[in-house]
């Protein structure tokens, strides 16, 4: 078990910045994704990490030693990548044993570390069969033991479920994350899929162009996202952003979509010196509130431009001028495409951007 920490980090590839700057501190078993979409640099701070990039500036520290001239085998990490890179021609069993047969450990230790896996993971059956013979989540579990027989200070894992079918992928999952906890390993996890960081993570670092937007627990990225950036990046469907004016009319504050206004009375004091400039206001579909009555002064009216039920819930799109914003509620008859309804916020969940450097005000 280790700690590792990540010190400004650069990696350049020609003129491409694929990492800016990025710092992490990872504590002893916990389990950090870096989530961000394609391109944002996770795979390459990961590999940064594995020893199998050189960092161009900044530090790679492995309980509390720079490992920046060590080799990958000398950091005692183990990866595991979505193409399981398993041996065709070994049987489950030989594939686990290799890394600890590289290693010359004993035959009769290999043989306890392999079975121990095997049980951890669930296939003891699956011992004798060969990669092919295995369905794609029995073949992630037999990657996933190969990593756990070496007994590493930390697992390494890029989008280790990304070939799974969407509903093996929920199951393995929660499976991935039991077993990371069981084990206490530190674990770097990239994905570019929320839900699945939402889901895994201890803590989660958001990352766009290069550089960390947000490093914090999931709750915290979800109810606080410190830019427009984690808002509209985290979520099914994401935030919704609008962007508004803020006014001052009649000593209060309004904010101006140009469609309807907004009066941000609770939180007037620290919007204030901003009459004149942009914002966002962003609200998750969730936190809208919909009727088919004006109940007071703050609703604003609306168009119904689709309805979307997704089963659990529904996803109402409303026309705000020429754009659309979504509301998630739950299932009804009562709205269909065309209708017009009333349209609230929850106060309280109401977050204000700054429209210019994107940052969260408020
Ligand atoms: P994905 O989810 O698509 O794998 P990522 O967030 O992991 O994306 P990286 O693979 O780290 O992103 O890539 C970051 C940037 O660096 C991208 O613009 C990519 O094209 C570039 N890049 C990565 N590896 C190389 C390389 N070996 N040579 C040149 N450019 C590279």
């Amino acid at each position: 078990m280790s700690d590792i920490r990540v010190e400004n980090l650069v990696k350049r590839f020609d003129k491409t910045l694929a990492v800016n700057g990025v710092s992490l501190d990872i504590d002893d078993g916990e389990f950090v994704v870096l989530l961000g979409p394609s391109g944002c640099g996770k795979t390459t701070t990961l590999r940064c990490i594995a020893g199998l990039e050189t960092p161009d500036e900044g530090y790679i520290y492995i309980d509390g030693n720079v490992v920046n001239s060590l080799p990958p085998k000398d950091r005692d990490i183990a990866m595991v990548f979505q193409n399981y890179a398993l041996y065709p021609h070994m049987t489950v069993y030989d594939n686990m044993a290799f890394p600890l047969r590289m290693r010359k450990l004993p035959k009769n230790e290999i043989d306890r570390r392999v079975k121990e896996a095997a049980r951890l993971l669930n296939i003891q059956h699956l011992l004798n069969r060969r990669p092919k013979q295995l369905s794609g989540g029995e073949q992630q579990r037999v990657a996933l033991g190969r990593a756990i027989v070496r007994q590493p200070k930390a697992f390494l894992m890029d989008e280790p479920l990304s070939n799974l079918d969407a509903k093996l992928r929920v199951y393995m999952r929660a499976e991935l994350k039991r077993l990371q906890k069981d084990l206490k390993i530190t674990t770097v996890y990239v994905t570019h899929d929320q839900a699945e960081a939402m889901a895994m993570a201890d803590r989660i670092a958001v990352m766009n162009r290069g550089r960390i937007q947000q490093y914090d627990v999931p709750t915290e990225i979800y109810n606080k996202p410190a830019n427009t950036f984690v808002g509209g990046f985290i979520g099914s469907p994401p935030m919704n952003m609008i962007k508004a004016l803020v006014t001052e009319k009649n000593g209060e504050i309004m904010l101006d979509t140009g469609y309807f206004l907004y009066n941000a009375k609770d939180i007037s004091s620290i919007l204030r010196d901003k009459t004149g400039g942009e914002i966002y206001i962003g609200i998750r579909p969730e936190d809208i509130l919909l009727s088919t009555h004006k109940s007071d002064d703050s609703v604003f009216e609306s168009e119904i431009y689709v309805v979307e039920p997704m089963g659990s819930n529904m996803i109402i799109d409303l026309k705000l001028g020429d754009d659309i914003i979504k509301a998630v509620i739950q299932p009804t008859t009562e709205f269909h495409a065309g209708m017009h309804v009333w349209v609230g916020f929850r106060r309280e969940k109401v977050h204000i951007f700054d429209a210019k450097t994107e940052e969260l005000i408020v």
